[in-house]
């Protein structure tokens, strides 16, 4: 679909417009990690998370209450002043929430949506590009993988690895496998770098948005 800068409601009622969901940010940016990065992307961040990581960098997303319902009319109207490539929904946790209705307003715009998920509740929404970062905190559900697109593993220390390994098993096949090491413990890099030596099917994920200093 091409880039309309409508919002294309047809002729039913777009009741979906006056969805809302918990917003921590939306902004556009530089998608800084993955398959995609590089790439004009608009980000919107969900509040609310069950998994918690320790290592988190977005522990202020964790409690939904804290973070204003925002409609998708209000989120695509901000979206139509930039140019993305493609909308990536992230949180938090996203697939906490039902995304039917933000997706649907997304790709109105003629916009691929992605999302960035641990994978730990049930998809929902259209979704053009899955990356699941599994985490140990709150394992996947069996569902998502048959629709990941790119799975992309957090690398603390050796056990990550193997723990990436039975993660993409299970994906379907042509899955892009990625290992990232987290900004903060750059400690596990030289595992990252061997492993990746060793099993080409394999490549490395950078947090990139990090070096280009933008969000
Ligand atoms: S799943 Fe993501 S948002 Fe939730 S705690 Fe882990 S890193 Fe943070």
């Amino acid at each position: 679909m091409p880039y309309s800068t409508e919002i294309q409601t047809q002729s039913a009622p777009a009741e979906w417009l006056e969805t809302t969901y918990p917003i921590m940010e939306h902004f556009h940016t530089i998608q800084g990690e993955g398959v995609h990065t590089g790439k004009s992307a608009y980000f919107i961040r969900t509040g609310g998370c069950d998994v918690q990581c320790w290592w988190c960098d977005v522990k202020d997303s964790w409690d939904e209450s804290k973070h204003p319902r925002i409609t998708v009319r209000h989120i695509l109207e901000n979206i139509k002043l930039y140019k993305p490539a493609f909308v990536v929904i992230t949180g938090g946790e996203p697939l906490l929430h039902n995304l039917d209705d933000l997706t649907t307003g997304i790709r109105s715009l003629g916009l691929p949506v992605h999302i960035e998920t641990s994978g730990s509740s049930a998809i929902s929404g259209r979704i053009d590009w899955v990356t699941l970062s599994p985490k140990r905190f709150k394992k996947p559900t069996e569902e998502i993988y048959e629709f990941t697109d790119e799975l992309k593993v957090v690398v603390l220390t050796a056990k990550d690895l193997q723990w990436a390994k039975e993660h993409a098993a299970r994906c379907r096949p042509g899955t892009r496998l990625l290992l990232q090491p987290e900004w903060d413990t750059p400690k596990s890099i030289p595992l990252i770098v061997d492993f990746v030596k060793e099993n080409p099917e394999w490549g490395v994920s950078l947090q990139t948005h990090k070096f280009l200093q933008v969000p």
